[in-house]
């Protein structure tokens, strides 16, 4: 038996097993090889425990969300990816604080909650990710951001031990967080805890629609993964990139967005390999001519 078909083994009872299951179909880049081991986990149980079995068979272990932060290799993941689809969802007795298992849709719940009248994730409703990755990020647009509803979160350590944290003790700050940072590396985000306030359902979606036109005009079509980079603080990241003459440059089947330069798409059958190297070509030109640093939102994944 091979160490991946081990690996399969270990994991088989938590859910449904893939071998090679190519990442391109799994990620809004619609870029990436390989997982040598893809689980679809469908509760928090199972996701906990299958991280666990994979730790115990020596293997690595990638949560994927929704793939729609993350640049994963053309060599793939090696180890075990697992899909997370844990998504149940408790509402207090007042109904304001819930508790959301973190494979659940950031968005959908979002606007969920705006068509029951319950103020404080409007700002959500086009970003398209786990609340796992939500908290990872701290996802935020339009002045909102997830710390600002986020009370605590049930995280898995590496020993398999899950625990609440309180929100103020996971160092969220614009688009980074303890995960970000590497402090809580190989750790797991079960559930999270937010708390709403009540508010009034049409001018909730009315706010959503808003959010979403604005969406429609200023974002690309194409598969991406939202903003490359994080906003450094003199300029925003489309203006450096424009500036540097990368408007609508391209690299196979990969370009930089004319609508939007801090968009990277790919608009037929990029590889990795060439929105990495658009990438690295706008750092590299930023840094020279500006002297500036960009710093990179979308996670590189996987073997480079
Ligand atoms: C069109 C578009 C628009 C976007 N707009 C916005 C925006 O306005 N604001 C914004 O903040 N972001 C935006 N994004 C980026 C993205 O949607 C967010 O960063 C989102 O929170 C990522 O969640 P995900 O589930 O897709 O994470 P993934 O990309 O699947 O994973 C990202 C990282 O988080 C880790 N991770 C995921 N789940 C867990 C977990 N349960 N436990 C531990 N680690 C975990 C992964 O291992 C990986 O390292 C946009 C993306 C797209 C494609």
């Amino acid at each position: 038996m091979t160490d991946i078909e081990r690996l399969a083994q270990a994991v088989e009872a938590f859910g449904d097993v893939r071998l090679g299951e190519r990442l391109a179909r799994h990620t809004t880049f619609g870029v990436g090889g390989p997982a040598d081991v893809f689980l679809t986990a469908r509760d928090g149980e199972s996701l906990g425990r299958a991280v666990v079995a994979a730790r115990d068979a020596d293997a690595p272990v990638f949560i994927l969300g929704s793939g729609s932060n993350i640049l994963v290799a053309d060599a793939g993941i090696r180890g075990l990816v697992i899909d997370n689809r844990a998504r149940r969802e408790t509402a207090s007795e007042d109904g304001l604080t819930y508790r959301i298992e973190s494979g659940t849709s950031f968005a959908a719940f979002a606007r969920k909650m705006c068509r029951i009248g319950k103020a404080g994730l409007a700002w959500a409703v086009g970003i398209p990710g786990t609340l796992g990755g939500a908290v990872v990020y701290n996802a935020g647009a339009y002045g909102g951001c997830l710390a600002d509803v986020l009370q605590r979160v049930r995280i898995q350590d590496e020993d398999g031990r899950a625990d609440w944290i309180d929100a103020p003790d996971l160092g969220l700050v614009y688009r980074g967080s303890v995960f970000t940072r590497g402090q809580f590396e190989g750790r797991t985000v079960l559930e999270a805890e937010v708390a709403l306030i009540p508010g009034d359902s049409v001018a909730l979606l009315a706010e959503a629609a808003g959010y979403d036109a604005r969406r429609l005009t200023a974002q690309p079509r194409g598969r991406n993964a939202g903003s490359t980079f994080k906003n450094p603080p003199e300029h925003p990241a489309w203006k450096l990139i424009d500036a540097v003459g990368l408007r609508g440059a391209t690299r196979g089947e990969a370009a930089i967005s004319d609508r939007h330069c801090n968009f990277f798409v790919n608009y037929g059958n990029a590889r990795a390999e060439d929105v990495a190297w658009l990438i690295h070509e706008a750092e590299h030109r930023v840094q020279e001519q500006f002297g500036i640093t960009l710093q990179r939102e979308v996670a590189f994944v996987g073997e480079w």
